[in-house]
């Protein structure tokens, strides 16, 4: 799964709407300090289902809804989409005749929120299960933070294990069956 875009509005100090293209092969941010380049990775994390706020660097999720600035009055919504090349068809059967799946998350102060996939909305779970096996999400190894290397060396066995589950596509599985279980 190739990321092509991410549209981010009002979320942490992306104050109006910034689209990101994702061009083939690499792609660097650079930027001084402060200047919102670890807030990119936090949108990516948070469009994908992240629901503890300390693993976007807040306090409470609220504190991802941009909170104003000398010239800007804060925002009452945070919307990030992303878009996925799905060419290779990798995403469940359900969604293998898009060429692009969009995902969107929504947070209004309130704490009401959204999610949608291709601008239809749906559940938390139907994002987590969209990317289940795919290697792609919230926790999952596509995204090696600061201090990841250092984890996985020094993880236990079945910690190392359930990132070779997720590679080997059986994670779906393993859930589908916990849910039965408890049925
Ligand atoms: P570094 O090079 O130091 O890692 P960075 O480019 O990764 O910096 P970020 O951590 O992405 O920087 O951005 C931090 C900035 O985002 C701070 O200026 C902070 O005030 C701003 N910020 C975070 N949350 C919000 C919010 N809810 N509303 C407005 N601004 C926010
Ligand atoms: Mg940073």
């Amino acid at each position: 799964m190739k990321i092509k875009r991410l549209d981010i509005i009002g979320f942490k100090s992306f104050v109006d709407k910034v689209s990101l293209d994702f061009q083939h092969g690499i792609t660097g941010v650079v930027g001084p300090n402060g200047c919102g380049k670890s807030n990119i990775v936090d949108a990516i994390r948070w469009v994908m289902g992240e629901q503890n706020a300390r693993h976007l660097r807040g306090r409470a999720m609220e504190d991802i809804i941009f909170g104003g600035s000398e010239s800007r009055k804060p925002h009452g919504m945070a919307q990030v989409s992303i878009v996925f090349d799905n060419s290779a068809k990798i995403c469940p059967p359900a969604y293998k005749d898009y060429a692009e799946i969009m995902v969107t998350r929504r947070l209004y102060r309130n704490g009401d929120s959204e999610y949608l996939i291709n601008k239809t909305a749906c559940r938390l779970l139907d994002i987590t299960e969209l990317f289940m096996d795919t290697g792609v999400g919230a926790r999952a190894y596509s995204i090696i933070e600061q201090g990841k290397v250092g984890m996985l060396i020094s993880a236990k066995p079945e910690e190392r294990r359930s990132l070779i589950e997720e590679a080997a596509g059986v994670t779906k599985f393993k859930a589908r069956k916990k849910t039965a279980l408890r049925k």
